[in-house]
């Protein structure tokens, strides 16, 4: 229609059905993934146990098989008109839904966009009924022979909307939104089958009857999956659920979180906050654990209806559902003694029960909760470590869950709040008082220090984060005084077009920290000197994972951060490794310079470079006292 001048009357009119609800499924159906989510929703819904996707060559093309209820014919004739749902009768069921659906929106929308096919029929029916209709228009309905279930194929999407197609990435890049749709959705029911293909050959085939451990398995980067914690918390009425990474499978980015309430994958600030927040000081900054974490909540709690694709939700009381999050994850590491918690085998006719044994923990400023070994008995500490060469098994060990006082400000408040600098100097502190030099005996699993204060008890180091900690502190003090060496042969990096300009805008920082480097044009760099300390480091690599950490950021905005990276890095790659096989001297060197300062126990990978265990404790674990 052209635009003219306007009339007294005629100039409003009402838009045609099919205009409406092209403009309506611009809101449901924004790309390919948003399709795709509704059609496996609305197969969940039918109670399907097998869900199978495929998907074709332009990423706009894919067909979704179900062996659901099905639909008579004059319900698939109803199925595609805006607001027909068979899921809600009045406003009030809104409160007790128990499906995806219920806005009757998603096959009006996705017909109206697309060239569709619906073949459908019910166990108890015959014949099953097959509708065909483009853009919305045309539907012919016919009776056909068909398996029990559904299967809808969606041909083209967006071929009549010009202006959403222009705005499709590629397919490549569609296929990746439609495959992150259909994981999470897989993960919401382990018990139903899901597979999918792309381009002809099958991607990934998820059996029915798994666990959420095994789907998780399946789907997760591989190291991840078996380093999963699980979770399982309730406060007050809400309850989390699921697993979560160990602080040691982290991630540069949150693609692998997935939030799930009431059943429903959801996007939502507070709950990532909330999770993040349990990781503090285990796990170093800009890094994301692993997980999927499902969220129970009475149904007035939520508010499903504030997102036409039903993505995000309001939460009556944002701080239980956050703080529910919050505290389940941190049980679980708790539990998991990574947040150290004691436990060592329990001796029958001991009044042992959770003494706190020792541990210090390693690096980078951020607070790991102090080692509480000097607690006063007077005071509960959840800190324990267990130790788990004297405790390798599981059915001596008992770990003791604290109830926590709930109340709204405890649900704010970050848990790490103890002075932990305090007890680690206090660490030190007891060991000089005891006048004695500590000394080195054994290496246990080349992983290890073994070593003995006659008196007090003995001391286990973690070779290699005492090393790196060590290094990362003389580097600190060196870069103040510019110890630098000049490379013999200057390492040369070539960086990729996309890593180019973020090494262009750290080369002067680089430079200042001692790694001086030059452009040579095109993608090389070449690395003139280093600082002493990491003469012997392999400096692409060191350059490779700042390039990574720095990705898309600013690097002026991220002096700090980075300066500390680059000294935690360069003293990862140059530490000695757990595995390394040292001599007594090396040993007895490495554990003195830790004992030097408190500094040194505590590391930039959130790990313990040093444990203590007293004389007393082992008296008391053998029935001495
Ligand atoms: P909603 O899911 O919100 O009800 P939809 O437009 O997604 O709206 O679907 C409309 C109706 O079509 C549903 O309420 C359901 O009765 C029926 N339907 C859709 N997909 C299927 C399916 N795979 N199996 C059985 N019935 C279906
Ligand atoms: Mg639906």
């Amino acid at each position: 229609m052209t635009k003219t001048a306007p009339s007294p009357s005629g100039w409003i009119h009402r838009l045609d059905q099919r205009l409406i609800n092209q403009i309506a499924a611009g809101e449901v159906i924004v790309r390919p993934a948003s399709a795709v989510k509704e059609l496996i929703e609305n197969s969940l819904d039918a109670g399907a146990t097998r869900i199978e996707i495929a998907v074709e060559e332009d990423a706009r093309s894919f067909s979704i098989a179900d062996d659901g209820s099905g639909m008579s014919a004059a319900d698939a004739r109803l199925s595609i008109e805006r607001y027909a749902t068979s899921k809600i009768r009045e406003l009030d069921d809104l409160a007790n839904l128990n499906t995806r659906g219920f806005r009757g929106e998603a096959l009006a929308a996705i017909s109206a966009v697309s060239r569709f096919e619906l073949q459908t029929r019910r166990a108890e029916d015959a014949v099953g009924a097959q509708l065909r209709c483009e853009g919305g228009t045309g539907a012919r309905l016919t009776q056909s022979g068909l398996p029990a279930g559904t299967t809808i194929r969606v041909r083209d999407l967006f071929f009549n909307t010009p202006a959403r197609l222009k705005f499709m990435r590629s397919a490549v890049a569609e296929w990746g939104h439609i495959l992150k749709e259909f994981l999470r959705q897989a993960l919401t029911r382990p018990d139903v089958g899901f597979s999918i293909k792309w381009r002809g050959r099958p991607y990934l085939n998820l059996p029915s009857g798994q666990t959420l451990r095994e789907r998780l398995a399946a789907i997760l980067p591989s190291e991840a999956g078996g380093d999963l914690l699980d979770v399982d918390h309730t406060l007050h009425d809400a309850r989390a659920w699921g697993c979560v990474s160990s602080p040691k499978t982290t991630r540069r980015d949150r693609r692998h979180q997935y939030f799930f309430v009431n059943g429903r994958p959801i996007v939502s600030r507070p709950l990532t906050f909330a999770l993040q927040e349990a990781y503090k000081g285990l796990i170093m900054t800009q890094q994301f654990p692993l997980a999927a974490l499902f969220l129970e909540l009475p149904n007035g709690e939520v508010d499903v209806n504030v997102h036409p694709a039903k993505e995000e939700i309001r939460f009556r009381n944002e701080a239980l559902a956050a703080g529910s999050v919050h505290r389940a994850a941190l049980e679980a590491l708790r539990k998991a003694e990574l947040v150290p918690k004691l436990s060592l085998p329990a001796t029958p006719g001991t009044k042992f029960a959770q003494q706190p044994i020792a541990s210090v923990t390693s690096a980078h400023g951020d607070s790991i909760r102090p080692p509480g070994f000097f607690a006063s008995p007077t005071r509960p500490t959840d800190q324990a470590i267990r130790v788990n060469p004297i405790a390798p098994s599981s059915d001596q060990t008992k770990v003791t869950a604290e109830e926590i006082p709930l109340s709204p400000s405890a649900l704010r408040l970050s848990p790490y709040t103890d002075d932990s600098a305090v007890e680690e100097a206090t660490l030190i502190g007891r060991i000089r008082a005891s006048g004695e030099e500590p000394l080195a005996l054994a290496q246990i699993a080349r992983t290890y220090i073994l070593a003995e204060v006659p008196r007090l008890g003995m001391l286990l180091v973690d070779q290699h984060a005492a090393h790196e900690k060590i290094l990362y502190l003389q580097y600190q003090r060196d870069r103040r005084k510019g110890a630098i060496q000049d490379l013999l042969v200057p390492y040369t990096y070539e960086a990729s077009p996309a890593e180019r300009p973020a090494l262009e805008a750290l080369a002067p920082l680089l430079a200042e920290e001692g790694f001086a480097t030059e452009h040579f044009g095109g993608g090389t760099f070449v690395v003139q000197s280093v600082p002493v300390l990491f003469e012997k480091t392999d400096v692409s690599g060191l350059l490779r994972d700042l390039l990574d950490e720095i990705g898309q950021g600013n690097v002026k905005r991220e002096l700090d951060r980075l300066r500390h990276k680059i000294g935690a890095m360069a003293a990862c790659r140059a530490a000695i490794k757990a595995g390394d096989p040292l001599t007594q001297p090396q040993m007895q060197a490495l554990l003195d310079q830790v004992l030097e300062t408190s500094e040194a126990l505590r590391c930039p990978h959130g790990r313990p470079t040093l444990l203590l265990l007293t004389k007393e404790q082992l008296d008391r674990q053998f029935g001495r006292i």
